[in-house]
């Protein structure tokens, strides 16, 4: 996790979502109506087991099969939004290495 802090100002890297592919574990959040009023955002766990362009096959452990578009993905062990609202996005412009 913490290849994914930058040296420079000590802010979070985004995530390299370019590289994911089929193997990769990754995480996503999906969001369901639980009533008319009420919505319900859960963070899912899966491994991609198809890629289409930008279109990724992701199967969760118990739940089925979902299909997420690339940039709404993150790959497991990346910091998750809750860590760039606490620390900051780093904007010095370097990608994350992997
Ligand atoms: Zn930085």
């Amino acid at each position: 996790m913490s290849n994914y802090q930058c040296e420079a100002c000590g802010k979070y890297k985004a995530a390299d979502v370019s590289k994911i592919g089929v193997g990769d574990k990754v995480n996503f959040g999906v969001v369901t109506k639980s009533s008319s009023l009420t919505i319900r955002l859960s963070i899912k766990e899966g491994e991609v087991t198809e890629v289409d362009g930008d279109i990724l096959t992701i199967k969760v452990k118990r739940g089925g099969t979902y299909k997420q578009r690339r940039g709404s993905v993150t790959p497991e062990g990346a910091p998750g939004a809750l860590t760039y609202a606490l620390f900051g996005r780093c904007d010095c412009g370097e990608e994350a290495k992997s």
